[in-house]
């Protein structure tokens, strides 16, 4: 990279604000009083991102008269509900390629489930008036090397042999140029049903609004400290207050679980974005980008972009840091050198751009387990159910996951528990120092495969045959 360059796209960032775009919002709602005293319920939820307020609604949705508390450590949506790209995927399986890879078995039964999950994402939208930008415009992943439209063109023969391309369709250079512009774009897949564009904080502070409409009490800067059985029930402490419930929902993501042995199974990788200022027309014709769609690339180390309701684009992704020891921590949301990257592959994507800058640079943790999609379980006896592991896909799947903690407490056997991905566990990932320097190789393993045709070497062939991965 050119000094001269360098120095041109971090101008681009001087302004830059290093807090969520999403979050930045003088729409923002006043968080509900923290608990002070104790309290009993029917269900607690414990933790306020689109895990915890999906299952405290549908709780609601299933039977009005269940009694149903939420507490929520901070304010709800400020973590990874409140800082994310806002693609909002039918697929539970962190993409179709992992899914068919991990469970060939029953794909069409999670490909459908999905698309019924997202389906009913925007039904509820609808129904409790949430207005958070959804945009049903679908994705295009696009090719940005030779070796790359090779294999999504046969990635695309591939999945409509096996009856999996509905609604898919191949792009070749052209026509990926004529949806959005970039002299970089060689081929393009484009699903145009199974993703949706929406607001991410908007979306959270929704459905709190819908929660406490329909009667769950929520209490904000209340974490859940403990969590012990009390009868036929759990109790549970918070700094001012307790609560009684007979069953609990954890949806405390990539945060140290209340079920100790569930820790291993997640590390957080930070991920990383920027938010440019409006595009003026000009700039927007230049790009095209008239069906609005979401975008990402192929790579190992990939970008995901879209457009926002009032035309910025969010541009995000590659950097996928795990930092040693494996905390969330404040420190980790900020990370310049990211972002100075970032904004030199978006004028390598977007030359007809140039001038234009950000004015919001974040990052937050995502909850990365070994198999890229969400896990599930319970505790204590089925008082307790928990889902986490989303990595990177989880603005959808999420509200998966809530049905499926919702149908485990409730001991009922459904479709959705009895599936394969449900029953099983992804495998935990080892203690430090191995933690790290695993996914450092993988991290390594990985760049050498973009910078290399695509070409996996011993260690990821190795980890793909045992079914182990590192992805943000
Ligand atoms: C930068 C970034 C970009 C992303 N982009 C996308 C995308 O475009 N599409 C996509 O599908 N996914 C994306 N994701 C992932 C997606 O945001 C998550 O999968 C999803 O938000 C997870 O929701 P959640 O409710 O499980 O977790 P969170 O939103 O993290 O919520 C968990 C909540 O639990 C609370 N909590 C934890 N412990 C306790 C406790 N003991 N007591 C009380 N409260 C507690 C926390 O305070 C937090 O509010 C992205 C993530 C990041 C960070």
């Amino acid at each position: 990279m050119a000094p001269g360059a360098m120095s041109r796209w971090t101008t681009s960032l001087s302004e830059a604000r290093p807090v969520s775009y999403w979050l930045d919002d003088p729409g923002r709602p006043a968080p509900e009083p923290a608990l002070t005293g104790p309290v009993t319920c029917d269900l607690l939820v414990v933790g306020g991102g689109y895990s915890g307020l999906w299952t405290a609604l549908i709780a609601k949705e299933r039977d009005p008269s269940r009694d149903v508390v939420l507490v929520e450590g901070r304010e709800v949506g400020w973590a990874a509900s409140g800082r994310n790209g806002g693609f909002c995927a039918a697929s539970l399986t962190h993409g179709l390629a992992n899914g068919l890879a991990r469970w060939p078995g029953e794909i069409h039964t999670l490909e459908r489930l999905g698309a019924r999950n997202l389906d009913a994402i925007e039904e509820t939208l609808a129904r409790h008036s949430i207005d958070c930008d959804f945009e049903r415009t679908g994705e295009i992943d696009v090719a940005t090397e030779p070796y790359q439209a090779e294999e999504l063109r046969s990635w695309y023969e591939e999945i409509a042999a096996r009856g999996l391309a509905d609604g898919i369709e191949f792009l070749d250079a052209h026509a990926v140029r004529e949806q959005v512009d970039s002299p970089t774009f060689l081929a393009g897949l484009h699903d145009r049903r199974g993703v949706a564009m929406l607001n991410p904080a908007r979306l959270a502070w929704g459905l709190k609004r819908a929660c406490l409409a329909l009667g769950v009490r929520v209490y904000e800067h209340t974490p859940a400290l403990t969590l012990k059985r009390y009868g036929a029930g759990m109790a549970v402490r918070t700094p001012y207050g307790a609560v009684r419930a007979r069953r609990v929902a954890l949806g405390t993501n990539v945060f140290p679980s209340l079920v100790r042995r569930v820790r291993p199974y997640t590390v957080p990788v930070y991920d990383y974005a920027l938010m440019t200022e409006p595009l003026t027309d000009a700039q927007l014709a230049s790009v095209g980008w008239r069906n609005r769609q979401g975008l990402g690339d192929s790579a190992n180390q990939f970008h995901y972009f879209r457009l926002s309701a009032d035309n910025r684009i969010l541009w995000g992704g590659y950097d996928a840091v795990y930092p040693y020891g494996g905390r969330v921590r404040a420190e980790y949301d900020d990370r310049p050198e990211t972002y100075a990257r970032l904004a030199g592959h978006f004028f390598t994507c977007f030359p007809q751009l140039e001038g234009v800058r950000f004015t919001h640079a974040w990052g937050g943790a995502i909850d990365t387990c070994s198999r890229f999609s969400a896990f599930f379980g319970t505790a204590h006896a089925g008082r307790v159910a928990y889902a986490a592991g989303y990595t990177g896909l989880g603005v959808g799947a999420t509200r998966f996951g809530a049905e499926v903690m919702l149908d485990l407490l409730a001991g009922e056997r459904t479709e959705r528990t009895e599936l394969q991905m449900v029953r099983s566990k992804p495998l935990p990932f080892p203690p430090e120092p191995f933690a790290w320097s695993g996914i450092a190789l993988t991290k390594w393993a990985l760049a050498r495969a973009d910078a290399h045709q695509g070409r996996r070497n011993l260690w990821l062939r190795t980890m793909d045959r045992l079914g182990l991965g590192f992805d943000s």
